[in-house]
């Protein structure tokens, strides 16, 4: 590391695509960036658990790349360790980081509730990993940055966020510290996003630390019409009086199934039908996305109010998204499978035929990334 006192350590992001969290240390000041959730596989869920690697209380500062969970999922855990420093991130990153984290909690809340009556916990009693007072009180300590602005934080830390394109508010974050400069990619979008303006180019940075999610396919190039296979499967469920079933995981993918549908709906490739989204998160990102001052991320194409469906519904209780289940006339179901109790989303899933799955992730991107699970 450049001038041999500046350390940088990997916290999370290794050996798996979950849990990004890294540590910059200079002569007692210490900085980190990202603050995500161990996902997915068991054994790495578990590390969400472990005693803190590190004393809370002795950060100076954490500084976020993006919303999602497993960048800034552990943020209420940190603060309840200690962490009472300010939380720097984007305007964009900031409203959806407020979203997913009062989601995030409650459903841990939901869970170690559920533990508690089905008796299943290795606790007594079973206790979420936060709650939702502790993610209020993080999102208390979040304060924004501009993007392309380089501003000196307290202790000696210059920071500066350029736009990475992934999702609302997603920046590439470089850190200065005792003359060390690290660039943290993030997780970046491609140069051609539905609905956010392309990734900027950051300044040039001595270490890198770069995202490979995706680092082991290249995305193929679309063919014929965009989208023919989704307007093929929707026509045809339609046409036969069925309704689609989509899940939809991440906050934003909510809103590129929303436009998606939207124009291919105006563009008449399939038939005008109720849309019902089944989510409470993805209606309050929906939100974020038609404010007016983050309007400069969004492409210039992308009408202000992101979508026209004339009958876009909410499902805002758990009776209304119930009847979801047998809907009286085909409609598509946009639907977020964490907030249905797992049975009640197979018997969901085994009432639709087909569901469209959405991917979100490259599942042997580790088995390609060196040192990587094998
Ligand atoms: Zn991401």
């Amino acid at each position: 590391m450049s001038g041999g006192h500046t350390t940088l350590t990997f916290l999370g992001g290794t050996e798996t695509v979950t849990g990004s969290k890294f540590l910059l240390e200079h002569e007692g000041t210490r900085a980190m960036v990202d603050c995500g959730l161990f996902q997915r596989e068991r054994r790495w869920r578990r590390q969400n658990w472990e005693p803190p690697s590190l004393e809370a209380a002795g950060l100076a500062h954490v500084m976020l790349t993006h919303c999602h969970l497993d960048h800034s999922g552990y943020l209420p855990a940190l603060v309840r360790q200690g962490y009472d420093g300010p939380i720097w991130m984007s305007a964009g990153t900031q409203a959806l980081t407020e979203i997913v984290l009062r989601d995030s909690a409650q459903l841990q809340e939901r869970d170690a509730e559920d533990a508690r009556k089905g008796e299943y916990s290795r606790h007594d009693p079973p206790l979420p990993l936060y709650t939702v007072a502790d993610a209020e009180e993080a999102i208390r300590q979040f304060r924004t940055l501009r993007f392309d602005d380089d501003a000196e934080l307290a202790g000696g830390v210059g920071v500066r966020l350029t736009r990475a394109g992934h999702v609302l508010g997603s920046a590439s974050v470089t850190v200065r510290l005792g003359g060390a400069e690290v660039l943290f990619s993030g997780d970046l979008g491609r140069p051609s996003h539905p609905l956010l303006r392309a990734r900027a180019v950051p300044p040039a940075a001595a270490t890198v630390v770069m995202e490979s999610t995706y680092g082991d396919r290249t995305h193929p190039a679309p063919e014929g019409e965009p989208h023919e296979a989704l307007a093929d499967v929707i026509r045809r469920t339609v046409g036969r009086g069925g309704s689609v079933l989509i899940p939809a995981f991440a906050v934003d993918r909510t809103e590129l199934v929303l436009l998606v549908l939207s124009d291919l709906m105006r563009d008449r490739r399939i038939p005008e039908v109720p849309v019902f989204v089944d989510s409470p998160m993805a209606l309050a990102a929906l939100d974020v996305y038609r404010r007016p001052e983050l309007r400069p991320e969004l492409r210039d194409d992308v009408a202000p109010e992101l979508v026209h469906l004339s009958h876009l519904e909410a499902a805002r209780t758990s009776e209304e998204s119930m009847r979801l289940n047998n809907p009286r006339m085909p409609c598509i179901i946009i639907r977020h499978p964490a907030w249905r109790p797992a049975d009640e989303w197979c018997t969901t899933c085994g009432t639709f035929s087909p569901t469209v799955v959405t991917p979100w992730s490259s599942r042997d991107t580790r088995r390609q990334a060196p040192g990587g699970e094998r």
